[in-house]
């Protein structure tokens, strides 16, 4: 449809840069932006496109400054009794831009002259929805102004007209290239807006991002024979699926195309009337074969915006299909599977974070929200529940079969099973590494932390949110752990949709991928995940976690209470056999994966409980007296047991508990090898800080596993290793490493001990930090590059300098985070380790880095 004078010439006016959009023209997406860009290649494609003048970033910003181009020049690239229309062209079309601008150049004079060819009903009606739209989006008139519009066409017009006489003092401008100008005046100075160019900032975009302008001659799908406008594509924009959608508005079946969508016509035949197929069944199939042919020349699944005149098809643009995540890894594995574009382009066409859409229920994007307060996005995942204040109601309530979301000022080691029966957690305090989160992670249960905004009065069971509103126990709730949002009642739903394509794409991404991806998995349920989504074996065990199992805390409490060693090691005696049963059912269910145990990590005080009532019962069951169990309770009471009696420093102090946990280790290894499992355990020792802490440990393993073998008679291997979490560990890595098998850099606690920060407490200010710039980021969420990594840098270094062929790792929350595994694998880091729901997004980040690499 481009005019044969001037098809396949760069028209290019000298002053100015005001582009006719050619096969050949100079346009760029950098210069003119992403739909100037796509028009041209419509255009290449020979398709139907109406004439179209493109204006570059550099032009649009002349014009914001109050230099105008010359719009003669322009208008006569275009037809001359033409209606024309702007649209934005950024240069990615996420960035948004102003809203097009239609039927520039009606007139008294147009209107008079279409009412011959379309009729005066509907030529009043486009000249009126031009004066609407030309007197709020470019005259700014208040839209309140036009709202006591007639009915009558006619009337509305001129009650229109007369309202932007007495508004502007001016009569509604009849020349066309006035108008034109106005109007691409307003649209360039709106792209300057403070409020568009946040948004398009929040999006990605840099902060001088350029906005390019197209001027179209309109079609404007009025006639007498078939005519109308619509979209369709060749997707669902939900699914993924191939099938026909869209949208058409028929003008020539007595239903008003001006009108509300409530007179749409559906490209397929539907209760409301006959599709477009049935209309115009020339013009559908060439559509349907235009849209095809841009599959396959544009490599993408596009939108086609089109009107029909008189039965002629004309194809006004070309979108990138909006999709969600599920839809995204549809569309790119559909597309390299029919050799369109190649598995890695698939692989990086999709953002890695986009995964967790599909691997965990969401809010609706569309649905309206009803936000009560906002918190830490801690673990991703939306579920809808009743309250409740404590693990115990939480499992009353499961075991009713109500959902139900566990309330705490904060959560620990007590709440596990609690959290297990709720649909989701919500905490007063707390990041993104505290208690809540990794657990919250860790199982796939949708957590909003730290969200202080809201007052937490757990004893009278209510929560009031900042608004004033009061929620008590059973009140519906939903959890946005996504966004970090609390919602008022029951919000609408999509369910987690990891299909077959999801299934491709992750084997494509193992293909080209080049570090490991293990997860931290504690228990056989999260083994079992951790294997679903193919990790290479567990990275982290958090042993701990086995002794809050109904019939083993009280157990537990015997040993803490145990006045000697003899009866310590009775109790411990006990727990052994639970905890080999723990490691053979890892061991089974991870195959010939390795398995990484850490031996046991937090402060002993953890297993007993906190209130008054809790110690009675507690003296009541193990037959003490009241003033033993507090006072036992007190001695074991830190002022800061993060740094205190914890890790290795256990191990050290209470020798036992170690030589229990690494015989059930050993014991478990020839078990399940006797099954026909081959396994050789890793066993990793938290908190370490001296080389000293080693070396005492490592005798005693070594001691232990002689005892093993020359008890049972059968001989096993197993590696040890040190998890590196104290700034001193990096830095003496190199007289750590030689006497170990592996370091694993367990950066929650590094960053902790780096920074000086809480992980349990900073979460109350670090939105306030990340606001005013004092952190660029959460530094519990995205490791710090400039201060933690470092550490690592110079542990990874130290260590591999004395013991060239060590293990290196990270098993931090900062393993499952794109930009923290860049780091990892650019510092020859052998594996990462993250929450099994985190493997899935891992493992693409990592293709995605090993895929720019390649490409350079
Ligand atoms: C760490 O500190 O990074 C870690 C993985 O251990 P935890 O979160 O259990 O302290
Ligand atoms: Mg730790």
């Amino acid at each position: 449809m481009l005019r044969p004078h001037m098809e396949g010439a760069a028209v290019q006016h000298r002053d100015t840069d005001i582009t006719l959009i050619t096969p050949g023209a100079p346009i760029g997406a950098h210069t003119h932006g992403g739909r100037a860009k796509c028009l041209q290649r419509l255009a290449r494609l020979n398709l139907p496109v109406p004439p179209t003048v493109a204006l570059s970033f550099r032009t649009v910003q002349a014009i914001a400054a109050g230099d105008m181009p010359d719009l003669r020049a322009l208008l006569s690239m275009l037809g001359d009794t033409a209606l024309l229309c702007v649209r934005p062209s950024s240069e990615d079309s996420d960035w948004g831009g102003p809203r097009a601008v239609l039927n520039i150049g009606m007139s008294d004079a147009m209107c008079a002259a279409l009412a011959e060819r379309i009729g005066s009903a509907a030529a009043t009606r486009l000249y009126l929805r031009f004066v609407e739209s030309y007197s709020i989006h470019v005259a700014r008139l208040d839209p309140d102004m036009l709202d006591d519009m007639p009915h009558a066409p006619e009337d509305a017009l001129a009650f229109a007209l007369r309202v932007y006489l007495d508004e502007t003092e001016e009569e509604f401008p009849q020349d066309p290239a006035v108008q034109l100008a106005e109007v691409l005046r307003s649209m360039a100075r709106a792209w300057d807006g403070t409020t568009a160019r946040l948004l398009r900032q929040a999006k990605g975009a840099p902060a001088d991002a350029g906005l390019g302008l197209v001027v179209q001659e309109m079609a404007i799908g009025l006639g007498n024979g078939e005519s109308g406008s619509g979209v369709m594509q060749l997707v669902n924009s939900k699914s993924g699926a191939r099938q026909i959608t869209g949208r058409y508005l028929s003008q020539s079946q007595g239903r008003d195309a001006l009108s509300d969508a409530k007179g749409a016509l559906y490209l397929e035949r539907d209760a409301r009337g006959p599709s477009l197929e049935e209309l115009a069944p020339d013009a559908f199939a060439e559509l349907k074969s235009h849209l095809f042919l841009m599959r396959e020349k544009l490599r993408e699944e596009m939108q086609a915006e089109f009107t029909i005149e008189n039965g002629k098809l004309h194809l006004l643009d070309g979108v990138r299909v909006a999709r969600n995540a599920r839809a995204a890894v549809s569309i790119a594995v559909a597309l390299a599977e029919d050799g369109i574009i190649t598995r890695e382009e698939a692989l990086m066409r999709i953002e890695p974070r986009a995964l967790n859409e599909l691997l965990h229920r969401q809010v609706d994007p569309e649905a309206s929200r009803d936000v009560l307060a906002r918190g830490v996005a801690a673990s991703p995942g939306a579920a809808t529940g009743k309250i409740v204040f404590s693990a115990e109601a939480s499992q009353s309530a499961a075991a009713r079969g109500e959902a139900c979301v566990l309330v705490r000022r904060e959560t620990s080691p007590e709440d596990i099973r609690g959290m297990h029966a709720a649909v989701a957690v919500l905490t007063e305090r707390g990041g993104m590494t505290s208690h809540a989160a990794v657990i919250g992670r860790g199982i796939g249960l949708p957590c909003v932390v730290g969200a202080s905004s809201i007052r937490f009065q757990t004893s009278a069971r209510k929560l009031t949110a900042p608004d004033g509103r009061v929620l008590k126990e059973g009140d519906q709730i939903t959890i946005d752990g996504t966004n970090g949002e609390v919602l008022f009642g029951q919000a609408p739903l999509l369910d987690a949709g990891h299909d077959d394509s999801f299934q491709v794409l992750m084997g494509w991404a193992d293909d080209v991928r080049d570090i490991a991806v293990r997860a931290n998995a504690d228990t056989p349920m999260d083994a079992k995940m951790a294997r679903n989504f193919n990790a290479h074996g567990i990275g982290l065990c958090r042993t701990e976690h086995m002794f809050f199992e109904e019939g083993r805390l009280r157990v537990m409490r015997e040993m803490i209470f145990a006045g000697s060693s003899p009866d310590r090691a009775a109790a411990l005696e006990r727990l052994l056999p639970m905890q080999r049963d723990d490691f053979a059912d890892l061991f089974r269910i991870m195959q010939d994966q390795p398995v990484c145990i850490r031996l046991f990590d937090p402060p002993l005080h953890e297993f007993l409980p906190s209130d008054r009532a809790g110690h009675r019962a507690l003296a009541e069951a193990l037959d003490l007296p009241l003033s033993t169990v507090t006072r036992r309770v007190e001695a074991l009471s830190e002022y800061n047991p993060m740094l205190g009696m914890r890790g290795v420093r256990l191990g050290i102090t209470v020798p036992e508990i170690y030589e229990m946990q690494v015989r059930a280790i050993f014991e478990a290894t020839i078990k399940v090898a006797g099954e026909g499992v081959q396994i050789v355990p890793e066993i990793m020792i938290p908190l370490v800080s001296a080389s000293r802490e080693v070396e005492l440990v490592k005798a005693r393993v070594d001691s232990v596993a002689a005892t093993v073998r020359s008890q049972t008679g059968q001989d096993f291997a197993y590696l040890l290793g040190v998890m590196v979490e104290t700034p001193r560990a990096a830095l003496r890595a190199g007289d750590i490493a030689p006497q170990v098998s592996f370091l694993s850099f367990g950066t929650n606690d590094l960053t902790q001990m780096t920074y000086g920060l809480s992980r349990d407490d900073a979460g109350r200010f670090m939105s306030d930090y990340v606001k005013q710039g004092v952190y660029p980021e959460d530094p519990f969420h995205t490791l710090d590059l400039d201060g933690v990594a470092e550490l690592l840098s110079i542990g990874a270094e130290r260590a591999r300098e004395a013991s060239p062929g060590i293990t290196l790792s990270i098993c931090g929350e900062h393993g499952g985070n794109p930009e923290s595994i860049a780091f990892c694998r650019a510092a020859g880091f052998d594996y990462v380790s993250c929450s099994p729901f985190r493997v899935p997004v891992a493992r693409l980040a990592a293709a995605q880095l090993a895929v720019r690499d390649k490409i350079g």
